[in-house]
């Protein structure tokens, strides 16, 4: 079996660098507390973040559409973390899909569903909470609670060792003065909207950043009711006909807030906002369409569209956006399944080259890169559905009927594209399986036998046919 040398291995005292205290940093921290406590090893682990999460507006947020999905709700609850009533901005019902062809409603396969609208920071600029509401503050205090050092710094550079042996350094900007810190390992968890993206590429261990492209968020402040009643409970999804760069748009309801996130084709500019906001059919979510609040808050963050090359080496692991995510579904739990994978690897195997190769980077291939290349397939597909003015009315006819089978299957389909509650893998095996099932459905078999049967007659009569001339010659 593969042996680690001693050197690259975490012992007692060792010091765990942790730049970023995002989603991703912060369940690192937590893991990697967590499984050097089961071991008996004694780490200190630090999470540089210049960013105050009890700020409003962008300064003490992470630029998200705030969406927390089933799937992370109860993965965090069987690793023991419950998220307080008083983050949730929203409990989700279902969805619902604006297209050429009208609105279809999506609705959970179940009778109910935990998913949870919250804002990454502490509200929308200009907004006044009772205490904060920060998800991402709420993270980094389970961290905190668990013995993590949380440091409001940022990190200016970082340098790792041409000998092995030796430690990384990192610069730290802390109330405007410069520190050095040494770390026996250093984690990326600094996202796609931080220089440090563009300054990894030149350290010249082979790490090239996700593709990515820029998307807009803007916050509308709703004072009661604004929103019609169908709407304030669901996500919406908007394929809207007419807007030639909008790829999608989707509307996240929270207290007192809507959350507009446009994605388009190329990287989204600011009059797209007013665009989207003009078409009827998003005004016609609104009780008084003439008087749609004006946006109060807006940014412009990254979204991935592919994978990272090479995010480790010696020493560095990089996880949360910065090195993969699922495809525009569930960053959060992506940021999950990364930031678990590489404490695992770094406490119980080693934070070698070729540990974080093998114990890291191979699951997560697993699980998150190859799963999106189907993923990718299944969005392009669903974008030429809702682009076909045939193919979109076929459908939100049979969404709607929802005791038939395709009308159920279509839920299926739509509930989990929306949600990304199952891997793109599964939602396509049930296409498969749809497939040979519809194909075998009881009139359909007695159709084809019917249809057979009438081809054998046909044949059966042309051969005899044949047969009479040849004895008449
Ligand atoms: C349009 C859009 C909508 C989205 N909607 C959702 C959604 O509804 N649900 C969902 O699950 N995901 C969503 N995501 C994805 C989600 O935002 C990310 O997947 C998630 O934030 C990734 O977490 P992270 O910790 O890797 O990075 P981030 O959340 O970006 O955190 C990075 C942290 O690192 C810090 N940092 C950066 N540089 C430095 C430095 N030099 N020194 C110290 N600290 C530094 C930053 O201050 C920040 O706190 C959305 C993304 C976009 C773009």
């Amino acid at each position: 079996m593969f042996q680690e040398k001693e050197y690259l291995r975490l012992k007692k005292g060792s010091h765990i660098a942790v730049i970023g205290g995002g989603p991703s940093g912060s369940l690192f921290a937590f893991f990697a507390q967590k499984f050097a406590r089961k071991i008996g090893l004694d780490v200190h682990i630090t999470i540089y973040d210049g960013k105050d999460f009890s700020q409003a507006g962008p300064a003490g947020c992470n630029l998200c559409a705030g969406v927390i999905s089933e799937t992370l709700v109860s993965a965090l609850n069987r690793d023991g973390i419950t998220l307080p009533a008083q983050k949730i901005r929203r409990s989700i019902k279902g969805y619902y899909h604006v297209h050429s062809s009208g609105t279809s409603f999506i609705d959970p396969p179940r009778k109910s569903c935990t998913i949870y609208t919250v804002f990454r920071g502490n509200g929308p600029r200009f907004a006044r909470f009772d205490g904060n509401v920060s998800f991402d503050d709420f993270l980094l205090q389970c961290a905190a609670q668990h013995g993590v050092e949380v440091v409001r710094a940022s990190v200016v550079d970082f340098f790792l060792p041409e000998n092995k042996r030796e430690k990384a350094r990192l610069v730290i900007r802390r109330n405007g003065s410069i520190q050095e810190v040494e770390a026996d390992l250093v984690v990326g968890a600094f996202g796609l909207n931080s220089k440090m993206i563009t300054k990894l590429p030149n350290m010249g261990f082979g790490y090239q950043p996700p593709e990515a492209l820029t998307s807009l968020h803007a916050e509308i402040p709703l004072i009661k009711n604004k929103i019609k009643k169908i709407y304030q409970d669901r996500i919406g999804v908007f394929s809207l006909q007419g807007l030639q760069n909008l790829r999608f748009g989707v509307v996240t309801p929270k207290s007192d807030f809507l959350t507009i996130s446009l994605v388009g084709k190329k990287d989204v500019h600011r009059d797209v906002l007013s665009q989207f906001l003009c078409h009827p059919q998003v005004k016609n979510i609104f009780n008084d369409p003439a008087s749609i609040p004006f946006y109060s808050c807006q940014c412009r963050p990254k979204l991935p569209i592919g994978p990272s090359k090479k995010p480790y080496t010696d020493r560095l692991v990089i996880i949360g956006d910065a090195s993969f995510s699922r495809h525009f579904k569930n960053g959060i739990y992506s940021a999950f399944i990364t930031a678990k994978l590489a404490a695992m690897t770094a406490l119980y195997h080693g934070i070698s080259c070729t540990c974080f190769h093998r114990h890291y980077y191979k699951l997560a291939k697993k699980e998150i890169i190859r799963d999106n290349i189907v993923g990718q397939i299944l969005f392009l597909t669903s974008h030429y559905f809702a682009q076909n003015k045939r193919l979109i009315s076929f459908y939100a006819t049979q969404i709607k009927k929802k005791s038939s089978f395709l009308g159920r299957f279509l839920l299926f389909f739509s509930w989990n594209m929306m949600t990304g509650e199952i891997s793109y893998k599964n939602i396509l095996q049930e296409i498969f399986f749809v497939r040979f099932h519809t194909y075998l459905q009881p009139d359909r078999i007695s159709r084809l036998i019917r249809k057979k049967r009438k081809r054998l007659d046909i044949l059966y009569r042309i051969k005899n046919k044949k047969k009479r001339v040849l004895n008449d010659k």
